[in-house]
C-alpha cells in the first residue's frame, strides 16, 4: 500500500489520504496492457505493470507538507512573487502529463510564508488527477484561505501531452490559466504589477 504521509500539525486540517492498492493497480495495469494488445510475458514488459503502478502511485502522492508561516513583523506590503516554479501533473481526462511552470504571488497581510513553501503548494495540488484550471484555482484558494493575504495571484502555463501527442494542437503550445484574489484582482495597479512580474502579460 502506498499512502501519503499525514501533514504537519501546523496545517490544522484533516489530510485527505489517498490509499493506493498497489497489488490491484498492478493487476489492472497488466489487464490494460493485455487489452491494448501487448504481450506482457515479453522480457521488457514483464515488470511493467509493477513499475507503472508504482509510478502512478508516486505521481499521485504529494510529499508531506508543513505550512510554516511567520509574522509579518516588518510590515512588508509589496508583492511577493515566485516565478517559473516547475510543474508537472496528470490530466484527469487522459492520465497523460501536463507540464510547465507556475508563477505564484501574494500581497502579505499579517503573515508571510517561506518562499520554498510557496513552490511546495503547487506540488501538493499537482500530484492529483487534475485539470489545469482546477489546479490554478486550488492553489490560489488555498493560499487565500491559509495565509489570509491582501491578495493572491496564480498563473500556470503548461503543455498538455494529451493535446500535443495526439495532433490536436501543435507540440509546444501552452495553455495559460490564472486565478486572482483580493487586491491582485481588484486593484488595477497591483494586478498590472503582478502580471508584469509573472510575464503573463507579454
Ligand atoms: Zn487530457
Amino acid at each position: 500500500m502506498y499512502e501519503t504521509a499525514p501533514e504537519g500539525p501546523s496545517v490544522g486540517e484533516a489530510h485527505r489520504l489517498r490509499a493506493v492498492d498497489a497489488e490491484a493497480a498492478e493487476r489492472a495495469v497488466g489487464d490494460l496492457l493485455a487489452a491494448l494488445g501487448a504481450d506482457i510475458s515479453r522480457d521488457g514488459l514483464r515488470d511493467t505493470p509493477r513499475r507503472m503502478a508504482a509510478a502512478y502511485a508516486d505521481l499521485l502522492s504529494p510529499a508531506p507538507f508543513d505550512l510554516t508561516t511567520f509574522p509579518n513583523d516588518d510590515g512588508y506590503d509589496e508583492l511577493v512573487v515566485v516565478r517559473d516554479v516547475p510543474l508537472h501533473s496528470l490530466c484527469m481526462h487522459h492520465l497523460l502529463p501536463f507540464h510547465g511552470v507556475a508563477h505564484v504571488g501574494y500581497l502579505p497581510g499579517e503573515r508571510i510564508l517561506g518562499l520554498s513553501k510557496l513552490a511546495r503548494v503547487i506540488d501538493r495540488f499537482a500530484r492529483d488527477l487534475q485539470l489545469q484550471e482546477r489546479l490554478t484555482k486550488q492553489v490560489a484558494g488555498w493560499l487565500q484561505e491559509k495565509l489570509e493575504p491582501k491578495g493572491v495571484g496564480v498563473v500556470i502555463e503548461a503543455e498538455h501531452l494529451c493535446m500535443s501527442m495526439r495532433g490536436v494542437q501543435k507540440p509546444g503550445a501552452r495553455t495559460v490559466t490564472s486565478a486572482l484574489h483580493g487586491l491582485v484582482r481588484d486593484d488595477a495597479r497591483t494586478r498590472q504589477e503582478f502580471l508584469a512580474l509573472t510575464g503573463a502579460s507579454r
